[in-house]
């Protein structure tokens, strides 16, 4: 899944969430028809949404009112949706669409243009990756080859990679910029190996101009997969193209990578993004404010109270703003001007001194949610779909593992389960982490995460 899938599945899941809390649907309905429903793009205009059958195109549609004010919620800016069917689209696709070709599966080019140096907040923590990205989308090719920024998730490292590759767009149209991310590049060279088109993958890389690879962490340990990254990334830089990386620690410290290829890394220039400082996370605060169209007038404390207390990344500044405005726009609608009571009125669930640090079930199940782009629902919920229930079989073992909860208790609170349900769920994970050194690389970012 790329990170603009993650983007897209985060909205659309706080979008869903806002639906079902605002309880005009029943829970059946909710989990039969808009459960099955994804937000595949958007655009200035449109939120384009895939469900699968007219029944569930009917039944969306039907509440289209309300999921386009929950969306709103969630963007800062009001969508009109525009519902599509698989089922059309696939009978379309036979008769028009060619198949795109095997590499465009895990490689893009139509990254999101919503990500640029005009809208990235510049203060001391990330000053040093700006000033570096920057240069390098003006001279790609010539000043840090490979650049590397790293840092901790939710810093800004998939936005400044991504400004990179849209301002290299607009001040030279002519070059091929591709993105991909590191579990697809994994998944690509796994898929290339299967269906023996290994030298058509690497061709493919071939004939960009700049190459942008968001979290290469996920490439520790995989050897065939070394193997082929080591070959593309020095055809290119050795042809003067551009690579831009992010990671979430610096070469040397990701376990499981080569030397020659941490070495490659160490030619150009690495540079971190820190956990943004109070006076930055208010810069980002008011920009976020004053390019939301619904033009809230929120007061300095409140502003200060968010990033006293809601620092810990960018992601977490952005979502408490989110909480916010949602909060004050359906409960506060009568005040002009958002006050601190408002604001502690919002926060009044999130318990803000115990939040940062306590570890509970439901933080792991968010947690895990978030990162495979499913509700707390879904995990809780009967559906056996494989990506949900690996999903599901990891949040089981998480809570063993760093609650140390009995299982039956995992089992009652994952929709009323059996323990021994649980139990073959975290033989499940320990099973694969032997096998697979990217899946024992997801369940530490994980834990990091929670
Ligand atoms: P990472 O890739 O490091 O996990 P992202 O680039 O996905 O983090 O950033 C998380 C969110 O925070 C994104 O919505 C991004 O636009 C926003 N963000 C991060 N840093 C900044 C910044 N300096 N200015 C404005 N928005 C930012
Ligand atoms: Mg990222």
């Amino acid at each position: 899944m790329t990170t603009l899938d993650f983007y897209l599945n985060d909205v659309w899941k706080k979008t869903l969430d806002g639906v079902y809390s605002s309880r005009q649907i029943s829970e059946s309905m909710f989990n039969d028809y808009l459960l099955s429903t994804r937000l595949t793009s958007l655009d200035d205009e449109y939120a384009y949404i895939l469900c699968p059958t007219y029944i569930h195109f009917t039944i969306v549609d039907q509440y289209r009112e309300v999921v386009e004010f929950y969306l709103e919620q969630v963007l800062g800016k009001h969508l009109l949706l525009k519902i599509q069917q698989q089922s059309l689209l696939d009978a379309q696709k036979e008769t028009v669409t060619p198949v795109p070709s095997f590499a465009n599966r895990f490689i893009r080019t139509d990254f999101s243009d919503q990500y640029s140096f005009t809208n990235f907040v510049v203060g001391r923590s990330n000053a040093q990756a700006q000033v570096a990205s920057l240069a390098v989308a003006v001279n790609p090719g010539l000043v840090y080859n490979p650049l590397f920024i790293y840092g901790n998730s939710g810093l800004g490292k998939t936005h400044l990679l991504l400004a990179i590759g849209n301002k290299i767009r607009e001040v030279f149209p002519a070059k091929k910029i591709a993105y991909i991310s590191g579990p697809d590049f994994v998944e690509g060279v796994y898929h290339s190996i299967k269906e023996k088109k290994i030298e058509e993958f690497k061709l493919s890389f071939q004939e960009l101009d700049v190459l942008l690879i968001d979290d290469i962490q996920f490439i520790a340990g995989k050897e065939k997969t070394h193997e082929v990254f080591f070959s593309v990334f020095n055809d290119l830089v050795n042809n003067r193209k551009q690579i831009c990386l992010t990671a979430d620690r610096t070469p040397s410290q990701i376990k499981g990578l080569e030397d020659r290829i941490i070495s490659r890394f160490n030619q150009g220039l690495n540079v971190n993004i820190e956990a943004p400082e109070y006076e930055t996370c208010v810069k980002i605060l008011e920009t976020k404010i004053s390019n939301n169209i619904q033009n809230p007038n929120i007061s300095e404390d409140v502003i200060s109270y968010i990033a006293t207390n809601f620092n810990k990344d960018v992601r977490q500044l952005e979502g408490a703003l989110t909480r916010l405005l949602f909060y004050a726009i359906n409960f506060a609608p009568e005040k002009e001007i958002i006050t601190l009571d408002v604001a502690v009125a919002a926060f009044q669930d999130t318990n803000l001194k115990d939040s940062s640090k306590e570890i509970t079930i439901e933080r792991i199940k968010r947690a895990v949610g978030d990162y495979y782009g499913l509700t707390v629902n879904q995990l809780n919920s009967k559906t056996r779909t494989k990506n949900i229930a690996m999903a599901r079989h990891i949040a089981m073992y998480l809570c063993r593992k760093m609650l140390d909860a009995p299982y039956k208790d995992i089992g009652v609170s994952f929709g009323n389960r059996d323990h021994s349900t649980v139990i073959n769920a975290c033989d499940k994970v320990e099973k694969n982490m032997k096998g697979s050194a990217v899946y024992q690389q997801v369940l530490r970012d994980l834990e990091s995460r929670i």
